[in-house]
C-alpha cells in the first residue's frame, strides 16, 4: 500500500490528513475542495479561486516550501521520464530541444 503520509494537494498545499480525498496525476494531486474550485470556474461560478502567495504570513510561506519543492521535483521527474521515453525512441537532442526551446546541447545537458 502506498504510503500517503507524504502527499499533499499540489494547488493548495494542504496534506492527506488535512484534504483526505486526493486525486492523482502524473507528479501531482489534487484534493476535493479544489476540485470543487475547478469544477466552479469551469461552470462559470463565482469562486474563491486559489489565495495568492501574498496572503500568507512568512512563518506559512516557510512552511510551505518543502511542499513546493516537492511538486517541482515531482514535476521535473515527470519531464524526465518523458524525456527518457522519447531517447528511448531515438528522438534526437535537437528535436526534444526545439520542443522545450532549447538548444540541443542544452537539452543534453540538462536532461542527457
Ligand atoms: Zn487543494
Amino acid at each position: 500500500m502506498t504510503d500517503t503520509s507524504k502527499l499533499f494537494c499540489s494547488f493548495c498545499r494542504k496534506s492527506a490528513a488535512e484534504a483526505p480525498s486526493l486525486i492523482g496525476g502524473p507528479g501531482v494531486h489534487i484534493c476535493g475542495v479544489c476540485v470543487k474550485t475547478c469544477n466552479a470556474v469551469l461552470a462559470g461560478l463565482p469562486s474563491d479561486g486559489f489565495g495568492g502567495w501574498d496572503q500568507l504570513e512568512e512563518d506559512a510561506l516557510l512552511a510551505n516550501l518543502e511542499r513546493s519543492q516537492s511538486a517541482h521535483e515531482a514535476a521535473r521527474a515527470v519531464l524526465q521520464q518523458q524525456i527518457d521515453e522519447l531517447r528511448r525512441r531515438e528522438v534526437s537532442w535537437a528535436r526534444i530541444g526545439e520542443a522545450i526551446g532549447i538548444t540541443r546541447q542544452a537539452a543534453w545537458e540538462r536532461f542527457g
